[in-house]
């Protein structure tokens, strides 16, 4: 089968069967992906007779030579001037007793390792590669329902190594953080509007890796971070079914909940929620909207599985100041501030405010109250504190002094 053969002609070839994948889901139909090591090369094969699973799982157990007959052979979309196999659903596959060659499990057609500026160079998108990279920044997060319907959340990293630094999406909650060197392997290469960047696939895998190379000077893109309190909030609640389905209207206090899509009736426990929103924020210098996606939302208050947008925003309304990454207007890292004194055994503090006016002795309220969380009761005073001891006066006597106390507590 080598030479130039038509995209639509029928065609049969023979050899094993490799790497078969689990079924997937594609827009129209469900099917699974394998290869098909050849006597000289191994080609990738896409299977859309999805009940042929199980036996394609067994000639890959046996080993078994086999014969592939009606296949459509189509221009490869991730190995330039190579050809998939389509196997649809008038194509049949017989076993062969042998073959003038032997099984080969260590051949595979797709698993190229690149460098990044080796990826910048080549002409074909979709191709699939490997990377060894460092991740440097992670640039965004954002959520989508992807063609099926599905929902899956993408976060954009930029990756390094020693010869360039790109863009790399990664689909779904993957375990990756920055500073970090990986093995990505089963990367798509994409172009869009002249910018080469990654993407990960459903095969995708992220390996931790030690590594103690240099990558490229790579410049941070323009994140920043500040100091600010959370003024305003806007959030949105999605639920979302095991099978990675919107559930409209989730009704919050029922035994069980109906995904349309599934058709299925699940568990309310089994329904998870994801949130994401707007937040408005004041520093000293400006008033802002910011975007924020549900790890981040979930990193600085408590999200329970019956919380509605009402309950979410209180919370969010409730924190003390925050330290934020920004990357344009999203949140890349969001965590209240502890306030650096919170080891000091320093009890049952007692403000007394200045007669004039005590917000000269404290930039803000909130510092203030910021400060004041620190304290426990009933343990000795002792003056280490940063609040000026004028103000602090402990008394046996909490009748007698206006007391202050953080919102929180
Ligand atoms: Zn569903």
């Amino acid at each position: 089968m080598e030479g130039d053969p038509k995209n639509t002609g029928q065609h049969s070839l023979v050899g094993y069967i490799h790497n078969i994948s689990e079924i997937k889901k594609g827009t129209k139909r469900t099917y699974f992906d394998a290869e098909l090591q050849e006597k000289h090369k191994v080609r990738r094969l896409v299977v859309f007779k999805a009940d042929m699973h199980p036996q394609f799982k067994a000639v890959n157990n046996d080993k078994s030579p086999v014969h592939l007959h009606n296949i459509n052979l189509t221009p490869s979309l991730t190995t330039e001037g190579a050809h998939d196999i389509t196997f649809t659903h008038s194509s049949t596959l017989s076993c062969l007793s042998q073959l003038e060659y032997s099984y080969n499990p260590t051949l595979s057609s797709n698993q190229e390792d690149l460098t990044i500026s080796e990826i910048f160079k080549t002409n074909t998108t979709y191709r699939r590669v490997n990377v060894k990279a460092k991740t440097i920044q992670k640039k965004s997060q954002s959520h989508n329902f992807v063609r099926d319907g599905t929902f899956l959340t993408n976060t954009t990293y930029m990756i390094a190594d020693k010869t360039a630094s790109i863009d790399l999406t990664v689909w779904g909650e993957e375990d990756i953080s920055t500073d970090g060197w990986y093995s990505f392997t089963n990367i798509s290469i994409r172009k869009f509007e002249g910018t080469t960047f990654l993407s990960s696939t459903r095969d995708s895998k992220f390996t931790k890796i030690t590594c103690h190379e240099n990558t490229c000077q790579v410049e941070h893109t323009t994140s920043h971070n500040l100091t600010a309190d959370i003024i305003g909030a806007k959030v949105n609640v999605l639920h979302i079914c095991p099978l990675k389905h919107p559930i409209p209207d989730m009704p919050l206090s029922t035994s069980k909940v109906r995904c349309e899509k599934c058709n299925t009736f699940y568990r309310s426990s089994c329904i998870t929620n994801y949130t994401h929103g707007t937040l408005t924020i004041k520093t000293p210098t400006e008033i802002k909207n910011v975007q924020i996606e549900n790890t981040f939302i979930k990193s600085i208050i408590n999200v329970p599985d019956t919380a509605n947008t009402h309950t979410i925003i209180d919370s969010l309304l409730e924190l003390p100041p925050v330290s934020i990454t920004l990357h344009q207007n999203n949140i890349t890292r969001i965590e209240t501030i502890k306030p650096h004194t919170k080891q000091l055994d320093i009890p049952n503090i007692i403000i007394t405010p200045s007669p004039t006016d005590s917000s000269t002795l404290f930039p803000s309220q909130e510092d203030l109250e910021q400060f004041m969380v620190d304290f426990t009761e009933n343990t000795p005073s002792t003056s280490t504190s940063t609040i000026p001891s004028s103000v602090i006066q402990p008394t046996n006597d909490p009748q007698s002094t206006k007391t202050t106390s953080h919102p929180k507590k």
